[in-house]
């Protein structure tokens, strides 16, 4: 909540900034149902409220049947951000958004540590800034290149490579697998950046590969 007490939402729903014409509808009727005084797209692609009255957001929530849990504090990754990718754009050189919805999907071994973020970009332009993400991935010609441990808030921190030349099977089994190793080593709040400081890279790469 901010100073003057009114509050946003960013709506779970959306993710990597997808929105079919039924989503447009749908977020139209509800800002004008609302009287939502500022719609945003943020900067993880997804769609946020803003301004609410604190009455219309518990309304709003109801609606949406948006669940008090955050998704963070589940089994999955917390958001996943994707380029249009080798589908969509003529520089792409990997299918962004088709890898992002698997990596949605990705159920783990137990709750996260803490939020994962998830920047998947089509090619070396990195418009998704993965290099900066908790799990970044970056296609190349020979495959996905993986990162973990990125962070760009108040100690940024350049994720470490992990691996690369990965076909979309094994970047996916690679990142669950490496989820589920910082979940069950690392303590609780603690973000994959200062994990990745304190057990290094060449330790992790020993538990996740081979
Ligand atoms: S990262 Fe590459 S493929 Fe993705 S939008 Fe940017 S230029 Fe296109």
């Amino acid at each position: 909540m901010s100073d003057n007490q009114k509050t946003y939402l960013v709506l779970p729903h959306f993710q990597a900034g997808l929105l079919s014409p039924e989503d447009l509808e749908q977020l139209a009727h509800l800002a004008r149902k609302y009287q939502i005084p500022k719609t945003k797209i943020t900067g993880a692609q997804r769609v946020a409220f803003l301004g609410m009255e604190p009455e219309a957001l518990e309304a709003l929530k109801v609606e949406m049947q948006i669940p008090e849990t955050p998704p963070h504090t589940r089994n999955r990754v917390h958001y996943v951000q994707a380029c249009p990718g080798s589908t969509w754009c003529q520089f792409g050189q990997g299918d962004a958004l088709g890898l992002g919805e698997l990596i949605k999907q990705i159920e783990l071994e137990g709750p996260l540590p803490y939020k994962v973020k998830v920047g998947i970009s089509g090619c070396r332009f990195c418009c998704c800034e993965s290099w900066i993400r908790d799990v970044g991935l970056t296609a190349e010609k020979k495959g996905w290149r993986f990162s973990f441990g990125g962070n760009g808030a108040g100690r940024p921190r350049i994720g470490d490579l992990v691996a690369e030349g990965l076909s979309d099977d094994e970047a996916m089994a690679l990142v669950t697998k490496t989820l589920n190793y910082y979940l069950h080593t690392a303590k609780f709040k603690t973000r994959s950046a200062r994990f990745m400081e304190r057990f290094g890279i060449e330790a992790l790469q020993k538990a996740v590969l081979g």
